[in-house]
């Protein structure tokens, strides 16, 4: 067999062992383990002083808003290995997807989509496709809200993202917790506090 079969087999038997929850969950735990110490020591570095990085940056919160995303670009681009999250992946645009006022601004600024004229009433929105989703791909990639950036699952596989089956089970997730705590502040800073699915603002 060639190596480029080798690794489609692989693939395969890797698909079909993930449909089991247990598989599942134990290889996001083992990756999990692995994913912090693969980034590399000066991204690390820079994460643990966050705040102070924050507290130091000159401009508007959208400003900062989007030096904070280009950061978490970096600490995805050493980590995208692990993740099956991938272009055409489109379960998570299908979960409730939270958003706040700066966001709003940076996705206005950033696409010229603007906002609806008013808010519609909030309902459950799991399973509903985000209205930025077009032909299976983000429309907006560049000013996507922080969740959208903040979601990397850590399966081998995306089976278990499926909004029919993403609830079956907590799965561990990649989280920084210095990356939340600047969007926090950012939040404070742009009293930013309410927030709204994006199928509430944008339709
Ligand atoms: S903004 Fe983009 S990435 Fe986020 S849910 Fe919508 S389509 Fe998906």
């Amino acid at each position: 067999m060639t190596p480029q079969k080798n690794d489609q087999a692989r693939g395969i038997s890797q698909a079909l062992a993930e449909q089991n929850l247990d598989v599942a969950i134990e290889n996001a735990r083992a990756t999990f383990a692995v994913v912090a110490t693969s980034i590399p020591e000066p991204l690390q570095e820079r994460e643990a002083h966050l705040v102070n990085w924050y507290n130091r940056l000159k401009g508007n919160p959208i400003t900062k808003l989007r030096a904070l995303y280009d950061f978490m670009a970096q600490i995805y681009d050493s980590i995208h290995k692990f993740t099956p999250c991938k272009k055409g992946c489109i379960s998570c645009c299908h979960y409730p997807v939270s958003i706040r006022e700066v966001e709003i601004k940076f996705i206005e600024r950033e696409s010229g989509v603007l906002r609806a004229k008013n808010v519609r009433s909030t309902e459950d929105y799991h399973g509903l496709a985000c209205p930025f989703l077009r032909n299976n791909s983000c429309s907006i990639y560049h000013a996507r809200p922080f969740v959208c950036r903040r979601h990397i699952a850590i399966t081998k596989t995306a089976h278990w993202c499926h909004p029919d089956r993403a609830n079956s089970a907590k799965f561990p997730l990649v989280n920084f917790t210095e990356v939340d705590k600047v969007f926090n502040a950012i939040l404070l800073e742009s009293q930013s506090s309410k927030a709204w699915d994006i199928r509430q603002i944008f339709f």
